[in-house]
Order: structure tokens, then C-alpha cells, then sequence
């Protein structure tokens, strides 16, 4: 009886969402991929930062990370991640009602036509598992609850069920999709590796994918004295060799012992992205398309931002960050000015410790998307310790000067082109970071429409330097240059 399912309905807004997305003929169904690790990444951050605090938390599992497996025969691919998951209450609310902005943006968008293109702008989350699904499974244990188990065949209810089978995951969430007739190349594997790199290169937790493998072995070959064909010979030498190199020369056939080379298939988890922040990488080695994908996945815009800066700042306090312009206004800008805090990612040593951090940057520059990231600030205080922090303001008069100056080149590039070149580090004065300009200037050339980007920036976010020259009495003048 405990243990039966219960129903539910769910919200009128998802159902619809669910309704379109099930029967959508988008193409680019892959992009369930990105929504479903990007959201397994944000309950791994969750568990980072309240393990901070609270070391208890991570209990028996304390490794953080991402498994992607299949089961051929049944035609399932599932997601697993050591996050937060989720309570009982917890998958009823998050799972049956429309969470966040961009799901409600998409519905209201909806009204004006165009659903395929809406999808793929919007990205619709969790639901977007339907695109390529006929039924999910959705096994979660949060550190409050039991293990609970949610099954949607996406026919306007789902239901919630205490798993029978106990804790299997520990803590975290599992999804699995049952693939739809027409999405069955799901259960690829090589498909698949090419589309986690493909939309999770930046995630910062290992995704594995159980692959299956064909390694070579070396076996004793007894009795048979065959020669061997020629190539087989090469083999023998190489496999040879490796084993020298792994250092197992126990193994080492005796000169009257004879070996040969077997193929056998074994399955194993392998790690497939690769971990290390894009911030921290040399900005040499990065390139526009490296920074056009990390933008679209903190921010998950479909467009391109219309400018980056890269940099690091250094004196009394150091920090990374990565600052990005999107290329339009979000659809609700101004709808709580007053009560929006800043696109902003704090970091602090790689750990995430808000994305909603109000001292960053002034209201005015909420549009601003992007990263920070420092080792000095204390990784064991609260929110609001953190927010009294006297470094906090330096780091944000640093933000906001960085900023201002991506805006500028913006102005300026299209005046006169792209002019100069010359290091991003410098502190002080205020010449400007525009080697990233040459780089944006570049894909200038590919963008949409050739529409000059400040005219396209001021069509955005005019309203928000008008603002600025209000609001922000220390840069004013700087502002006041901005405006047309
Ligand atoms: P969004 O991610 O934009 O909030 P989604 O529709 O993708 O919206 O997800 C809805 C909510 O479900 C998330 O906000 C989160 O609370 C919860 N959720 C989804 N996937 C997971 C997961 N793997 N682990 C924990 N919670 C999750």
C-alpha cells in the first residue's frame, strides 16, 4: 500500500509545453542532451557548495560526476548524477510545474507561431527529454527523503512512486529515456560522445559514458606452433612493447613461452569531456568558437554574444572572469529591475558559490553575462559574509570598468575598425583589453546580418547605459560617451 503509485496532473503550462514538444517535428532534437546534463550540473554544484559548509553531506558518495549509460535491447539511454536529487515533494513540484524563466518565456513566445525555432531559442529543460522520448523515468534520492521514482509517458499526468527496489543511487538523480521509434540512434555510443563533447564541453564534473572497447590481449598459446602470418608478427612486437611501458614485467613471456593477440570487447566507464574551466585555460589557446559555446552554455542563449572579454585582474585581489554582451535583451529585462541581481557566476577556487550575486555588478549592467572566479576570497563563509567583504567592492569596480570597456570597443569597432592589440592584464590605467576585439571583429563577418553591433547593442540595452549615466555617479562621463 505505501508503496503504491500515486497520480498526478500535471500544470496546465507544462502539459501544453509537453504537448507541443511531443508532437514537435524540430529536428534538432539533440539538444535534450545539453538540457538534461546541464541540469544534472547544476545539482552537482549544489552539492559542492553545501558541502562546504557541511562536509556531512556528501556522507558515503563523495564523488561528483555524470554517467551517461544504454541498454540496446530495451532502447533507453540514462543519465545518473551524484547531485543533490530530489525529495518526493520536491520531484512533484519540480517536475509538474513550470520552474523558470525560460520555460514561461517559450509559452508566451508561443503565441507568436514558430515553434520549432522557439525550442531551440528557449530551450524547454527537463521536457525537452520528449522531443526524442516516449516515456522517462526519473529515479531520484535526496539526502531528505527516501528514493522515489517519477514515470511520465507525457499524456498530461505523471506518476510518483516510493522505489521498491530501496537506495540504489545514494544520493542523485537518474534519468532514463525511453527512446522513441524514431530516435533509437540515441543508443549510439560514438553518437552520443560526439554530442556530450559536442554540448557539455564546459561542464566541470567528469561525464562518463560506458563504452564498450575492443582491447587486445595477449593469451599463451600452448600447443600450436604455427607460424605466424606477417602481420600478426608486428602485432605480437608491439603488444610487446606496451607492456613494457605499463610496467608489467612479471607478465613478460619467458623466451619458451609462446603468447598471441586475442580481441576481446570489454565495457568500460570513460570519461569524455574534458574538466578543466575555460577561464583558467591560456586565452592563446582558446578561439571565438570555444567562447561563443561556453557563452551559450552558462547563459543558454542560441545566439552568439555580440562581445567578450577575457582577463585576469591582479593587485589586491586576483580573479579571473570571462564577460559576455548577449546579443539581444532578454525578453524581461525590466520587468524587476529593481529586484534582479547580476548575471553573474561566482566562483570561488572552481566552486560555484551563487549565480545570483546582486555586489557584482550594478543593476544597470545586469545584462552582463559571464564568469568569475577567485582564489582569495574565503570559500567557508555564507552569502552574506561574503557580501560584506571589502574585496567584493574591488572586485566589482574592476567588473564594471571591464565591462564599460567591452562596451566601448563595441562603439568604437564600429567607427573605426579594429586598431590595436596589446596585453589584457594591465591594471590600472585605461587602455583597453582588445585582443579579444580582433577575435570578435572576426566573427563579425559571420554573424546574421551585418547590422553594426552597437547600433544592435543600444536597440538592447540603451535603456540600461541611460540608466547607467542616472545611477552610476562615478562612471558617468564614461557613460554619458556610450550614448546616442
Ligand atoms: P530549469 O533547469 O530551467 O530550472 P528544468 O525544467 O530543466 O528547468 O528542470 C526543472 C527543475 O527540476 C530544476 O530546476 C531542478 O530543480 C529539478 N531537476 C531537474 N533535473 C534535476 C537533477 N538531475 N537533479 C536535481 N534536480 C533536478
Amino acid at each position: 500500500m505505501q508503496q503504491s503509485k500515486e497520480e498526478f496532473s500535471f500544470n496546465a503550462d507544462v502539459a501544453r509545453l509537453m504537448d507541443i514538444i511531443i508532437n514537435s517535428l524540430y529536428t534538432k532534437k539533440e539538444v535534450f542532451i545539453r538540457e538534461i546534463i546541464s541540469n544534472a550540473s547544476d545539482a552537482l554544484d549544489k552539492v559542492r557548495f553545501i558541502s562546504l559548509q557541511n562536509p556531512e553531506f556528501l556522507g558515503n558518495n563523495p564523488d561528483l560526476y555524470i554517467m551517461i549509460d544504454f541498454d540496446f535491447d530495451a532502447k533507453t539511454i540514462s543519465f545518473t548524477d551524484t547531485g543533490v536529487g530530489m525529495t518526493k515533494a520536491e520531484l512533484i513540484k519540480n517536475l509538474g510545474t513550470v520552474a523558470k524563466s525560460g520555460t514561461t518565456a517559450f509559452l508566451e513566445a508561443m503565441g507568436k507561431g514558430d515553434t520549432l525555432n522557439l525550442i531551440g531559442q528557449f530551450g524547454v529543460g527537463f521536457y525537452s527529454a520528449f522531443l526524442v522520448a516516449n516515456k522517462v523515468v526519473v529515479t531520484s534520492k535526496s539526502n531528505d527523503d527516501e528514493q522515489h521514482v517519477w514515470t511520465s509517458t507525457a499524456d498530461a499526468k505523471f506518476f510518483v512512486t516510493k522505489d521498491p527496489r530501496g537506495d540504489t543511487l545514494g544520493r542523485g538523480t537518474r534519468v532514463t529515456l525511453h527512446l522513441k521509434d524514431d530516435a533509437v540512434e540515441y543508443v549510439e555510443q560514438d553518437k552520443i560522445k560526439n554530442l556530450v563533447k559536442k554540448y557539455s564541453e564546459f561542464i566541470q564534473y567528469p561525464i562518463k559514458l560506458f563504452v564498450s572497447k575492443e582491447i587486445r590481449k595477449q593469451v599463451d598459446e600452448e600447443e600450436e606452433e604455427t607460424t605466424p602470418k606477417p602481420d600478426e608478427d608486428v602485432e605480437e612486437i608491439e603488444d610487446d612493447a606496451e607492456i613494457k611501458d605499463e610496467g608489467e614485467d612479471d607478465d613478460k613471456p619467458t623466451s619458451e613461452k609462446k603468447t598471441k593477440t586475442v580481441t576481446e570487447q570489454v565495457w568500460e566507464w570513460e570519461t569524455i569531456n574534458e574538466i578543466k574551466a575555460i577561464w583558467l585555460r591560456n586565452k592563446d589557446e582558446i578561439d571565438d568558437e570555444e567562447y561563443n559555446n561556453f557563452y551559450k552554455t552558462i547563459s543558454r542563449d542560441h545566439e552568439n554574444p555580440l562581445a567578450y572579454s577575457h582577463f585576469s585582474a591582479e593587485g589586491e585581489i586576483e580573479f579571473k572572469a570571462i564577460l559576455f554582451i548577449p546579443s539581444s535583451a532578454p525578453y524581461d529585462l525590466f520587468e524587476n529591475y529593481y529586484g534582479r541581481s547580476s548575471a553573474l557566476k561566482l566562483y570561488v577556487r572552481r566552486v560555484l558559490i551563487t549565480e545570483e550575486f546582486e555586489e557584482l555588478m550594478p543593476r544597470y549592467l545586469n545584462f552582463i553575462k559571464g564568469v568569475v572566479d577567485s582564489d582569495d576570497l574565503p570559500l567557508n563563509v555564507s552569502r552574506e559574509q561574503l557580501q560584506q567583504l571589502k574585496m567584493i567592492k574591488v572586485m566589482s569596480k574592476k567588473l564594471v570598468r571591464k565591462a564599460l570597456e567591452m562596451i566601448k570597443n563595441l562603439s568604437e569597432e564600429d567607427d573605426e575598425e579594429e586598431d590595436d592589440d596589446e596585453d589584457y592584464d594591465e591594471e590600472d590605467e585605461e587602455t583597453t583589453n582588445e585582443d579579444e576585439d580582433d577575435e570578435e571583429s572576426s566573427e563579425k563577418k559571420d554573424d546574421e546580418e551585418d547590422e553594426d553591433k552597437y547600433s544592435k547593442f543600444w536597440k538592447s540595452f540603451g535603456k540600461n547605459i541611460k540608466l547607467g549615466v542616472i545611477e552610476d555617479a562615478s562612471n558617468r562621463s564614461k557613460l554619458a560617451k556610450l550614448l546616442r
